[in-house]
Parts: C-alpha cells; sequence; structure tokens
C-alpha cells in the first residue's frame, strides 16, 4: 500500500508515519507538507518521501497522490484562537484545501481519502455526550472549517462515489506536540510550563471538561480504517468518551512530573466551548479492536518526551 499523508510533518501526522512505518503492507509513505507549522525533523530516522509544498499547489498533489491507494488528510492550521485571529487564512488551508485533496484524490483513480474533522464542530451544542447525530453549532471560524472538511468529504461520496472517512478528533495529545509557539495546546503547554518551573494559565476557572485522546490511540485507529479500508461518509468521533476536568488535568501533570504547578487563572477565551465529551458507539463499533489509552499512562509518556527534548525546542 502507497499512503499519502498530507500535514504528515506535523504532530499527528509524523506519529502516524512512524506507526506506519512498522507494518509490512505499507510499501510506501508519501508526505506532503508546507511546513507552516510542521517540522521536517519531526520524520527524521523514518523511511518517507518528503514533498515540501502546499496543498493548494495542485501539480505537488497529484505527484503525491500518483499511484497511491489512500490518503490521510491531516494539512490544516489547526487552532480556534488562530482562526479567530485570521478567519481567512484558516478557510484557505483548512476548508479550501480539503476541496483541493479530494479532487486530487479523484484524479488520482478514487483513493481512499480519510480526514480529520473537529469536536469543535459540536461547538454552543451543549449535549453530553457528544454523539455524531446531534446538532452542530461552530462557535469559532476554525469549527466552521472542520465541518466543511467533513460535510466536503460526505458531498464526494455521495457525488462521484469516492470512498471517504471523516473523523472527528477531540483534544489529541502525546509525544510530539511542541509547547513552543503561541497557539499551543493546553497539554504540551502546562507539561512544558510545570518543568520550567513557570505558572500554568487557566482560561476561566478550570471546570472546563475534554476527552483528551492519546496519539497513538489516534494512530491506531487511522491505521486500522487504512489497512481495512473502513469507508463511511459520516462522520465518527475519534474519542472515547472520558471527560477530564483542566483542574484534574494539572493534578496528572504534577503527578507524572512531581512537581507542584503554579495556577495562573486569566478570562476565558473567545470561541472556546465548555464541555467536550465523546459518544464512543460508532468508533468501538467500526474499530472494535482499538483499546483507549488512560490520561495516567499517556501524560508520563509525554513528560518523557519533554524531558528527553533540549528545553529550547519544546
Ligand atoms: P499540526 O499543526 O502539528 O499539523 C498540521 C500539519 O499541516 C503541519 O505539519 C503543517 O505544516 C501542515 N499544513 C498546514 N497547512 C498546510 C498546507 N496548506 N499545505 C500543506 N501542509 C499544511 O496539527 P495536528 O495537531 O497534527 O493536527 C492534524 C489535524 O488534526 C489537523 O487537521 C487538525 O485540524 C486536526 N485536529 C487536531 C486536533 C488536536 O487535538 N491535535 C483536534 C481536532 C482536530
Amino acid at each position: 500500500m502507497k499512503i499519502v499523508i498530507t500535514g504528515g510533518a506535523g504532530f499527528i501526522g509524523s506519529n502516524l508515519a512512524g506507526m506506519l512505518a512498522e507494518h509490512p503492507e505499507v510499501t510506501q509513505i508519501r508526505v506532503i507538507d508546507n511546513l507552516s507549522t510542521g517540522f521536517k525533523e519531526n520524520l527524521a530516522g523514518l523511511d518517507v518521501h518528503f514533498l515540501e509544498g502546499d496543498i493548494q499547489d495542485t501539480a505537488l498533489l497529484d505527484q503525491a497522490c500518483h499511484g497511491a491507494d489512500a490518503v490521510v488528510h491531516l494539512a490544516a492550521l489547526p487552532s480556534v484562537p488562530r482562526s479567530v485571529k485570521d478567519p481567512l487564512a484558516s478557510h484557505h488551508a483548512n476548508a479550501t484545501g480539503t476541496l483541493q485533496v479530494l479532487e486530487a484524490a479523484r484524479r488520482a483513480g478514487d483513493l481512499h481519502v480519510i480526514a480529520a474533522s473537529s469536536s469543535s464542530v459540536y461547538g454552543a451544542n451543549p449535549h453530553i455526550p457528544k454523539h455524531e447525530n446531534l446538532t452542530v453549532a461552530p462557535m469559532s471560524p476554525y469549527a466552521v472549517t472542520k465541518l466543511a472538511t467533513e460535510a466536503y468529504l460526505g458531498a464526494y461520496h455521495h457525488s462521484y462515489g469516492l470512498p471517504v472517512l471523516p473523523f472527528r478528533f477531540f483534544n489529541v495529545y502525546g509525544p510530539g506536540q511542541r509547547a513552543d509557539h503561541p497557539y499551543a495546546a493546553v497539554i504540551p503547554k502546562w507539561i512544558s510550563a510545570t518543568l520550567a518551573g513557570q505558572p500554568v494559565t487557566i482560561h476561566g476557572d478550570g471546570t472546563q471538561t475534554r476527552d483528551f485522546t492519546y496519539v497513538g490511540t489516534v494512530c491506531h485507529v487511522l491505521t486500522d480504517a487504512l489497512l481495512r479500508r473502513v469507508v463511511d461518509p459520516r462522520p465518527v468521533n475519534l474519542a472515547f468518551g472520558s471527560r477530564t476536568s483542566l483542574l484534574d488535568l494539572i493534578r496528572e501533570i504534577e503527578t507524572a512530573t512531581g512537581l507542584r504547578a503554579c495556577r495562573e487563572h486569566v478570562p476565558g477565551r473567545v470561541g472556546d466551548v465548555p464541555h467536550s465529551q465523546a459518544d464512543s458507539t460508532r468508533l468501538r463499533a467500526l474499530f472494535p479492536e482499538v483499546a483507549t489509552t488512560a490520561l495516567q499512562e499517556g501524560i508520563p509518556t509525554t513528560v518523557d518526551w519533554f524531558r528527553q527534548r533540549p528545553t529550547s525546542d519544546v
């Protein structure tokens, strides 16, 4: 199998490349990435065909997709605050970019397309847990771009018979997720701050909850979906129904680091949803073999990754 990963130099994409490289069925991994938020070094030591460039570049996309079997489409500008600051950039990369990938998949002979949508599409809908048939209510431009991503996959399935599988990722964390940029996610930011003896900044009172999902588990599901060619035009939640408050998360980080975190509360952020927890019924039915990774296991592994990196680098 020849697999294309868009955004493969990013956090989830590089973890996926590492996992796919272990599978004998996978004969070639091709990554297309413009390195806007990813790093070539994330792929160091992996046997990957790297195409540096943008998914808006149709010629490059065609080169990546030629003779391939499947595309895992992860390339995107992945941040709610970033999209609030510059909605057009997020739309361009995430929504138009998805359309470009789908067109390339079609031109290359109906490749299997798996793509990353996001739990943010549930937005203002307060129902917990989030099951896939709930009314979506995006609260940020980012969430709209992800809704467009999954909707385009569905539309390409119905209009052209393209074999697709859109996933709604929840809060993915783990080794490879960096803290050294303004739009860093909460887990890398807080681990990095705690290790450096700096305060952890909590937006709001910290009672917000999230369904944190370990990156290894996400990559297992993606790998299984590729190898078994799982097709479904309806979005599937990729999380296992855990519900951790941000205050509890800090306690997990303190346990794993053996350090005390200094809490600093600041006002809540525009576009942030209060609670997020997946209903994983459809995921478990489609991927019965995949087991979840508890936070008590995933956080220490992530802390280890941070400890092994030069402090200027994370
Ligand atoms: P990431 O920023 O580490 O990876 C995204 C990659 O896409 C980067 O390597 C970046 O350089 C590349 N990229 C961005 N725009 C591009 C373009 N126009 N052309 C080519 N490459 C481009 O982010 P991640 O956390 O690995 O996220 C991967 C996907 O999962 C994204 O689509 C994101 O929206 C989605 N997602 C992530 C989470 C999470 O918790 N990490 C949650 C929900 C959804």
